[in-house]
C-alpha cells in the first residue's frame, strides 16, 4: 500500500493530500532517525483540513477506521482523473456457476469503481457476495448482492458464551472472520435482529445473511467492531467499547470454498501492521505494531522499539489488522 501511495503521489499537483503523503513517506524513508518531528507533517495536516475538514475535525480525536475510509475515498476522487478504470481478467473455470458469479461481480465492480478508479482500488478493496434468504416461511427467496469492501468489519465476542464452540480459549482474528462469514441474522446498530424487506414477497421478516469473499484485496484490512451502540439503563443509546482480548494471527489463510468463492484468488496473508487503541470511547490513544522485513516494531508517537516478545502486547487494544497477500497461492 505504501508503494501504491508513493507512486500515486508522483506527478500529482503540489499540496494535494496525496502529494503531501508522498512527501511524508519520502522524508520518513530518508531520515536516519527512528521518528520524525511533528512539523514534518504540518503540510499534510493543512491539506487534510482543507480537503476533508468538512467531514472530519482533523485536530480532534478521530476513529482510525473512519479516518482511513474517508481518506481512501477522498484520494479516489482527488486522483481518479489521472487513471483509467481497469477490471480484472475473467476467471477461467469449467463451472458455469463460477463464470456467472464472475460476470455479476465484475459488472458490480465496474459500477462501483469506474468513476473513481485509482491503483488504490486494487490495493485495498475487496468484494463480498452477500446472500440473504427471506425469513418469510412462504417465500424463502434468495437475493445476492455483490458489495465492495475496504475493511472486513468483524464483531468481537463479548463473552466466551458468544463463541460458536464451548471452549474458553481467547478468540483470534481468523475466528472472528469465520464467525462473521457464517449464516447470521441481519441485525441493527444495537445488535438486535432487524426485519428485512424482501423484493419477491414484498414483506418484512427477520432474515438470514451469509457473507463470502469473491475478490481478495492485496492488503486485507480487518477491523474489529470494538465500538458498538448499546441501550443504557434509561433506554437511550450509548457508544461502548468492547475490550475483549483477541489473539493476533501473524498469518491468515482464507479457505477457498469456505471463506472465498472465487477459485483463482490468492488467499494466504501475512500480518504487516496492527493499529491499536488504548482507553475508552471518550478518550484514548493510538499506537501501532509494524513489521519491516522480519522485524516487528512498537510505534507510540516518538517511542519506537523493536519487539522481541510479540506475545506480551495488550491484545485488548488491537483494533485494525493489516495483512499483505503472500506470493504463493
Ligand atoms: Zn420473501
Amino acid at each position: 500500500m505504501k508503494t501504491t501511495l508513493a507512486n500515486m503521489a508522483k506527478g500529482s499537483p503540489q499540496h494535494t493530500i496525496i502529494w503531501e503523503i508522498g512527501k511524508l513517506i519520502s522524508d520518513m524513508s530518508m531520515s536516519p532517525a527512528s521518528s520524525i518531528a511533528p512539523y514534518n507533517a504540518t503540510g499534510l495536516v493543512r491539506a487534510l483540513e482543507k480537503q476533508i475538514g468538512d467531514i472530519l475535525v482533523i485536530r480532534r480525536q478521530n476513529d482510525i477506521h473512519e479516518f482511513f475510509s474517508v481518506l481512501v475515498n477522498h484520494l479516489a476522487t482527488e486522483s481518479a482523473s489521472r487513471y483509467m478504470f481497469k477490471n480484472c481478467s475473467p476467471v477461467s473455470s469449467d463451472d458455469l456457476t463460477i463464470r456467472n458469479l464472475d460476470k455479476s461481480c465484475m459488472d458490480a465492480w465496474e459500477r462501483f469503481h469506474k468513476i473513481d478508479y485509482t491503483p488504490l482500488v486494487d490495493s485495498v478493496f475487496g468484494q463480498n457476495i452477500v446472500q440473504i434468504q427471506c425469513g418469510n416461511a412462504k417465500c424463502h427467496s434468495i437475493t445476492h448482492n455483490y458489495e465492495p469492501f475496504m475493511a472486513i468489519e468483524v464483531p468481537v465476542p463479548v463473552h466466551a458464551a458468544d463463541l460458536p464452540t464451548d471452549d474458553n480459549t481467547i478468540p483470534d482474528a481468523a475466528r472472528c472472520i469465520s464467525n462473521y462469514m457464517t449464516e447470521n441474522s441481519i441485525i441493527n446498530s444495537v445488535g438486535s435482529e432487524r426485519e428485512w424487506k424482501c423484493d419477491s414477497c414484498n414483506e418484512c421478516h427477520v432474515s438470514k445473511r451469509t457473507t463470502k469473499i469473491w475478490r481478495c484485496p492485496r492488503t486485507l484490512i480487518v477491523c474489529l467492531k470494538r465500538f458498538t451502540m448499546n441501550k443504557n439503563a434509561r433506554g437511550g443509546l450509548e457508544l461502548k467499547k468492547v475490550s475483549s482480548m483477541i489473539n493476533i494471527n501473524r498469518s491468515i489463510n482464507l479457505e477457498i470454498g469456505n471463506h472465498v468463492i472465487n477459485p483463482s484468488m490468492k488467499t494466504k496473508y501475512a500480518l504487516c501492521g496492527v493499529a491499536c487503541h488504548s482507553g475508552t470511547t471518550y478518550g484514548g490513544h493510538y499506537y501501532s505494531l509494524v513489521r519491516k522485513g522480519q522485524t516487528w516494531y512498537f510505534i507510540d508517537d516518538n517511542d519506537v522499539q523493536t519487539i522481541t516478545r510479540f506475545e506480551e502486547f495488550h491484545y485488548r487494544d488491537a483494533y485494525m489488522f493489516f495483512y499483505n497477500v503472500m506470493a504463493q497461492k
